[in-house]
């Protein structure tokens, strides 16, 4: 069994507590490691080695800064089948999907090469006589990030490498279901020559978040989870005065309008609603089918769900792997229990499904709900696993409000070739992350990604301009010389002149 150490002041630094977590291979079930989960000391530890850091990084030039992010870049490029098979083995992904989640991390860190342009300040030459005034941004300090066992790359990669090219140092608490990746990232980002003590991982549980929002000496916590965690994480940070972004839940909705092509729709549902075993915070969880095209969308639909292949992710030609946890299976087969007995129209049931050979796994094939209503916690509540309902509106304009209502507003999808309507619908919807004709429309690396409504908390969205925005300080800078200074005090407001 593999012990996984904390990575802290460029070494890796085994666990102290005698508090572990048991890591699975959700695709057999069994125990793969142990993970240590930090005391209060050892978050204290981290955070001391990134203070410590913090001087001289921050005033390393961003150009240095950025051509240890390149030679980052290149490793990542080198061991992305490596970081794939982490992810496979602890979370359950298929591979190919995996890879995916690898690339959108390093697209991230291709991103932050370009540091020393996204820092840049601005300059206005003679704004009274003799006098300039500019502007710069500057590092915070210390920062730290606590990420969902869903994308164990991607999501540290939204926050880190643009915290660290801004001059920040970092502090990384993974979800402790699915450690190793990050182990890996901090690995990889010495052997590119990253300072000691700038990029730190301490696993944990409620006790490590409890400690990093309490240090003070984090200036900043970005947050991706739970809509209830990250509601928590804002609130206790923001009330110690820290910067807080925190990304939350979500109940993404996909419009069908009766002129798309109705073969695009259930391609796009299939690997959007399936995709991860569903448990992706851009998954689509609810189609919402427009006048007559609901029948037509779940005959497609009923036979692609049921033909799924569910099965280990490292097999080639599996499409879907496990749920993360026994524990998370159970709580999705709760939600499928309780939709049938609100009265949704089950149409597919996952619950039963056996893989040959994995009899321990923790696989659930994918389910498929008609008829659900707005009322039902199937329709309200964020499931995480591969659970489709299906919604029925006579109109547009119902489409818009139903999902305009709903308490989160993370990423949205309408299938049409109509131009007018999916203006009105990008327009009008109150959602963070829109996609027309694009299921899972999760923004590029130069771009910001963030829901609306309860789906943030914080004024920033992560990675692109916006993640520059959040790990940076803005300051402005008013400058003459003596030449320029005219004699005597002056006891009015100055004004340009
Ligand atoms: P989670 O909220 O259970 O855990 C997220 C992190 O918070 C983990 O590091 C965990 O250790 C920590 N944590 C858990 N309980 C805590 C507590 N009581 N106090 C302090 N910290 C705590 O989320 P998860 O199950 O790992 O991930 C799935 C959730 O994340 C889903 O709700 C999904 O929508 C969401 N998510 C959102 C986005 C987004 O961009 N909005 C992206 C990915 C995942």
């Amino acid at each position: 069994m593999k012990k996984i150490p904390h990575f802290i002041n460029g070494q890796h630094y085994d666990g102290r507590s005698n508090r572990y977590a048991d890591g699975f291979n959700p695709a057999t079930g069994e125990v793969t490691s142990s993970i240590p989960l930090a005391s209060n000391e050892e978050v204290a530890l981290a955070v001391a080695a990134a203070r410590a850091a913090f001087p001289a990084w921050s005033e390393t030039p961003a150009l240095k800064r950025a051509r240890i992010l390149f030679n980052f870049k290149a490793l990542l490029d080198k061991h992305q089948d490596e970081l794939a098979e982490l992810i496979t083995r602890e979370h359950g992904k298929v591979f190919s999907d995996a890879k995916g989640e690898v690339t959108r991390g390093i697209e991230i860190v291709e991103f932050a090469c370009g540091i020393p342009q996204l820092m840049k300040g601005q300059y206005s030459d003679q704004i009274g006589g003799g006098i300039d005034n500019w502007s710069m941004r500057q590092a915070l300090g210390v920062v730290a990030g606590i990420t969902p066992f869903n994308f164990p790359m991607m999501v540290p990669c939204w926050m880190f490498p643009v915290a660290i090219a801004c001059g920040n140092t970092f502090v990384l608490k993974p979800s402790e279901r699915d450690p190793s990746a990050s182990l890996r990232l901090a690995e990889l980002l010495a052997e590119a020559g990253l300072p000691e003590g700038v990029f730190n991982v301490v696993h944990g549980d409620k006790q490590a978040v409890d400690a990093l929002i309490a240090h003070p000496d984090v200036e900043a916590l970005s947050f991706v989870g739970s809509t209830p965690i990250a509601e928590y994480i804002y609130a206790e940070g923001t009330r110690r005065g820290k910067r807080v972004q925190a990304l939350g839940g979500a109940k993404n909705h996909m419009v069908i309008m009766p002129d798309a092509d109705l073969d695009q729709v259930t391609d796009a549902l299939m690997g959007a609603a399936y995709g991860s075993a569903g448990e992706r915070c851009m998954a689509i969880s609810v189609a919402v089918a427009v006048g007559d095209v609901a029948d037509k969308v779940v005959e497609r639909l009923a036979p692609r769900v049921k033909a799924l292949v569910v099965k280990d992710g490292m097999q080639p030609d599996a499409e879907m792997g496990p749920l993360v946890t026994a524990q998370h299976r159970s709580k999705v087969m709760g939600y499928i229990e309780d939709g049938i007995a609100s009265g949704a129209d089950m149409v597919v049931d996952g619950r039963g499904l056996k893989v040959p050979g994995n009899e321990k796994g923790f696989f659930l094939g994918g389910t498929l709900f008609d008829n659900v209503k707005p009322a039902m916690n199937i329709y309200r509540e964020e499931i995480f696993g591969p659970v489709l309902c299906v919604v029925r509106v006579p109109d547009f304009a119902s489409a818009v409000e139903l999902i305009n209502a709903h308490e989160f507003g993370n990423g949205v999808a309408c299938f049409t070739s109509d131009g007018g309507v999916a203006r009105t619908f990008a327009r009008q919807i109150k959602v963070g992350m829109v996609g027309i004709n694009v299921p899972i429309p999760v923004p590029m690396a130069w771009h910001s990604f963030g829901g609306w409504k309860r789906s943030l908390f914080g004024d920033h969205h992560a990675y692109g301009e916006e993640g520059i925005r959040f790990y940076s300080r803005y300051k402005s800078v008013m400058q003459r010389w003596p030449d320029s200074i005219a004699k005597g005090a002056e006891f009015t407001m100055p004004v340009a002149g």
